[in-house]
């Protein structure tokens, strides 16, 4: 299995990553930590990366490129990984596709974990006020002014990568904005529909059930039109934070800028739950239309 998780800083993407390893038995890998790591252990890496992150700025392709280049060598990424934090540029996400061919490697699966940016930004703010008053150690990058200027990166150069994988049909966008339970089912829910998922479902059974039970155990994590209608306290939720997020757009544009048209692919994720989204199996869509001619 490998995927990538893209979203903004804050939207969850570590934190869904761990659960992802343990359900699956891969690796995590995460640029933002790498470089954290080359700057405490002092590399020539981390001297270079230092600033920059403490700017919320963007470090060179190149560097990050070499890294996960490297980094994907490992043999704890025999099993797959996931990809948090990377690409973030469409270089990057070039250079990914490149090096996976080099690498004859599939990428199964891209989730954009959509948030509305004026809750992230209030829900940072109290985490940091918090860690403060605790004496916790900040990250130098959790501040508001690096924050927004990392949104501001992330709409700028990451934001395109929708689109991107969006052509690529290998998107799926999950509301970022659920219960940390619901996000985990959601891209549960997303994987099985994956090539190398029902292989291994295939292969596994009794071992994939067991870790389907741990990966989705939230009956609550009802696809989003369903939920609506049923008028649930989640949906309600759901509904309102797209609400805010149409409207924090038009605000921090002035309301000049329209949320831009999505990929089929996403639009698909957002009418009929993210499964869609991905691309269905070649052999099985053959099947199901073999069947139906059956029936016909
Ligand atoms: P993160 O922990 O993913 O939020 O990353 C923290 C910081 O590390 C970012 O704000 C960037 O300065 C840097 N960084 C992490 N990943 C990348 C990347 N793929 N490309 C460029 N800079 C990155």
């Amino acid at each position: 299995m490998r995927l990538i998780l893209l979203g903004p800083p804050g939207a969850g993407k570590g934190t869904q990553a761990a659960r992802l390893v343990a359900n699956y038995g891969i690796a995590h890998l995460s640029t933002g930590d790498m470089l954290r790591a080359a700057i405490a252990a002092a590399t020539p890496i981390g001297l270079k990366a230092k600033d920059i992150i403490a700017s919320g700025a963007l470090v060179p392709d190149e560097v990050v490129v070499g890294i996960i280049s490297d980094r994907i060598e490992q043999p704890d990424c025999a099993n797959g990984f996931v990809l948090d934090g990377f690409p973030r540029t469409l270089p990057q996400a070039a250079a990914l596709d490149a090096l996976l061919k080099q690498k004859q490697l599939k990428l199964d699966a891209v989730v954009e974990l959509r948030v509305n940016e004026a809750i992230l930004l209030q829900r940072v703010e109290t985490r940091i006020a918090e860690m403060t008053a605790r004496g916790e150690a900040i990250r130098p990058d959790d501040n508001v002014e690096a924050l927004a200027r990392r949104l501001e990166v992330y709409r700028a150069q990451t934001e395109p990568l929708i689109h991107y994988y969006g052509d690529r049909q290998v998107l799926a966008t999950v509301d970022g904005m659920m219960s940390i339970d619901e996000v985990t089912a959601e891209i549960g829910r997303i994987l099985r529909g994956t090539k190398s998922a029902s292989a291994k479902t295939k292969n596994t059974a009794k071992s994939a059930g067991k870790r389907q039970k741990v990966q989705a155990p939230a009956k609550a994590a009802k696809p989003a039109r369903r939920a609506a209608r049923s008028g649930s306290a989640a949906a309600k939720r759901r509904k309102a934070a797209g609400e805010a997020g149409k409207e924090s757009i038009r605000r921090a544009t002035g309301g000049s800028r329209k949320p831009s048209r999505r990929p089929a692919a996403v639009r698909a994720a957002a009418k009929g739950g993210a499964k869609k989204a991905v691309k269905r199996p070649a052999k099985k869509a053959a099947k199901s239309r073999a069947r139906l001619t059956k029936r016909r």
